[in-house]
């Protein structure tokens, strides 16, 4: 049985981790060399090498991204990390890791990893969604990412918020467009829209701790929140229905969504007028695996247990 290991890189932090089947062997966390490609390029190469002395054995890697590899050019693209763009980063891991290495968008990995042993384990059709600085999404079916050809499947958090309404004031998106869903459901969309609204600059935890104590206008951001998470998502079980959505990221941390979000988005599934059949079978949950599902997922690029460990 092969070793996996996982990288995730972000915009701050590499993480490392080795798995053996579902049980983690080693893990270790270092500063992202923001801003230099060989420097990020050194420190994923370092941290594969530690965490191999750390096992003492050679193993599979399979790396998260914040963006994706495009297939046209094998360069990468849509990475909010801007030194990146542009990169040959995978063939670049290749030569110096010697070994193929699998890349992957690191919202994929988190829906890989809650699909194949977190809280959608088993589950045929997965989408995988992180709420937290930004939005992303990935799909899964039995198990395998679905990426598409330009590699851009799952990418909810560009589209527009759906059945809007005089309460959801369109605001630009670092994309270039306006009304993205990632400015109303992003931790940082929600709180520029508590401050919109009752004048007060907080953080999400704040906002959600300020509602807990009985704080009106927080109580009405959160269920602004609910009303429009339910809007975005219900888009999505119309084209997907999907049998599991997981929620990942700082946001996936407010406990009343997974009560208040499925109680609101039926009314926007769609169902013909009259139709008595009214109980959505798509579950929404908290992923299992919390802030390790995407170096997991990334660890599960590489699915094929037959697989030969390479050193
Ligand atoms: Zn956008």
């Amino acid at each position: 049985m092969p070793l996996r290991i996982g990288i995730d890189l972000g915009g701050t932090k590499i993480e490392g981790i080795v798995i053996d089947g579902s049980r983690e062997a080693a893990r270790l966390r270092v500063d992202t060399p923001r801003g230099d490609y060989g420097a990020t390029l050194g420190a994923i190469a370092a941290a594969v090498d530690a965490l191999e002395r750390q096992t003492a054995t050679g193993a599979t890697v399979g790396i998260g991204i914040p963006g994706t590899i495009s297939p046209s050019t094998g360069l990468v693209k849509n990475a909010n990390s801007a030194w990146l763009i542009g990169r040959p980063l995978q063939t670049d891991l290749e030569r110096r890791l010697e070994r193929p290495v699998r890349v992957a968008n690191d919202a994929n990995c988190f829906a890989i990893s809650e699909a194949t042993d977190g809280a959608a384990e088993g589950a045929d059709v997965v989408f995988g969604v992180i709420v937290g600085t930004g939005v992303g999404g990935g799909i899964t079916v039995k198990g395998r990412i679905i990426s598409g050809p330009n590699r851009i499947a799952g990418e909810w958090g560009h589209n527009p918020l759906p059945w809007p309404d005089s309460e959801d004031e369109p605001r630009l998106c670092y994309c270039g467009k306006q009304g993205c869903i990632e400015t109303f459901l992003s931790g940082p969309g929600f709180s520029a829209d508590h401050e919109a609204v009752a004048g007060v600059r907080l953080d999400p935890a704040e906002i959600v701790e300020a509602a807990d104590r009985g704080d009106a206008a927080a109580e009405q951001t959160l269920r602004r929140y609910e009303r429009r998470m339910a809007r975005a998502l219900a888009s999505i079980i119309n084209i997907l229905d999907p049998d599991v959505i997981v929620l990942g990221g700082g946001m996936s941390n407010i406990d009343r969504l997974y009560t208040n979000v499925p109680r609101l988005w039926g009314r926007f599934v769609f169902a013909a007028e009259g139709d008595v059949e009214s109980r959505l079978l798509t579950r929404l949950d908290s992923a299992r695996h919390g802030d390790t599902s995407g170096v997991r997922g990334a660890a599960w690029l590489w699915p094929d247990a037959a697989m030969e460990p390479q050193a």
